[in-house]
């Protein structure tokens, strides 16, 4: 199973803020040590020229970007520190986006060890999404096959109105979010737009994330699923939404890889939102997450 990183840069690695932008790393490496995922499954990308962004950006914010000259305000936004050397590791990060998609048509199932990067819109991004690498990736992929049929399956807490808000006027691309939210609700509603109550407990979550993703797999028909998965919704995350355990987003994973490996929809997985006071558990539970992926990869493998 092909594990798409993007290419990390030691210099940033030190910048406590930046956590976000590189926890695949330490899922990866956790993965690396347990002989889950091997060397020659990971795949180091590099970075992409500013012109690969633009189908989703304005020119204006990714020249703010390369250079590092967004506004204290845009960086308060985004919280981070944006200098020049963001560009390069979120540029790649979008490239691993990209060429998991690819690869998950060939290949049924991919893997992208960043990406996910919900929040950001056109000329700006909030909560650590700099580039809207889902909204890049089926934009790519609509231009590589016009008649593709792209669901894209959004499991992060809070809600994925940034990649709504770049992809509303495509008719083949559907959106499914499944999220909560305080009191401000989005201005771009997703095709299958599932807002459940603040504070949800596990079970009461996956009875009604299992009904409505079948409804929407059912009538959207894919050619391709880019999934963003998220781990926001555990119950220690940053975000407080929703209250699940860690075994309880684990069998979130199983069940949703299970339905659409088994089905032989090809799916491109995104790592996605998820930030604990303890790092080292934001890498564990999107361990976990490809965890669960790998083996049921592992398990219907045979029948692809
Ligand atoms: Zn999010």
């Amino acid at each position: 199973m092909k594990c798409f990183h993007s290419k990390v840069l030691p210099s940033i690695l030190n910048d406590e803020a930046s956590l976000p932008l590189w926890k695949g790393k330490l899922s990866c490496d956790m993965l690396l040590d347990e002989n889950i995922l091997t060397g020659s499954e990971i795949i180091d990308c590099e970075a992409l020229p500013s012109e690969a962004m633009r189908s989703a950006h304005t020119r204006g914010y990714l020249h703010k970007i390369v250079n590092g000259q967004l506004e204290l305000k845009e960086q308060l936004l985004l919280g981070l520190r944006i200098t020049p050397e963001v560009y390069p590791l979120v540029s790649s990060s979008v490239n691993a986006t990209i060429s998991s998609c690819l690869t998950a048509l060939t290949e049924k199932v991919a893997v992208s060890l960043s990406g996910g990067m919900h929040n950001a819109y056109e000329d700006f991004g909030i909560n650590y999404s700099i580039f809207n690498d889902i909204a890049i990736a089926a934009k790519v992929m609509r231009e590589m096959y016009p008649r593709i049929k792209i669901l894209i399956i959004d499991t992060d807490a809070d809600h994925g109105a940034g990649t709504n808000s770049l992809l509303y006027d495509d008719p083949l691309t559907k959106t499914f979010s499944f999220h909560s939210y305080g009191s401000r609700k989005p201005c771009f509603l997703s095709d299958y737009d599932v807002t459940v109550a603040r504070y949800i407990d596990g079970t009461s979550y996956m009875d009604l994330l299992m009904d409505r993703l079948a409804t929407a797999l059912e009538r959207s028909m894919p050619d391709l699923v880019i999934w963003v998965s998220g781990v926001s919704a555990h119950y220690l995350d940053q975000s407080r939404l929703m209250r699940l355990k860690a075994s309880e987003l684990f069998y979130r994973d199983l069940l949703i890889s299970k339905a659409l490996i088994k089905n032989k929809i090809p799916l491109a997985v995104l790592l996605g939102g998820g930030n604990n006071e303890n790092p080292v558990l934001t890498g564990k539970l999107h361990r976990n997450t490809i965890a669960a992926v790998k083996h049921n990869e592992q398990l219907y493998s045979s029948s692809i």
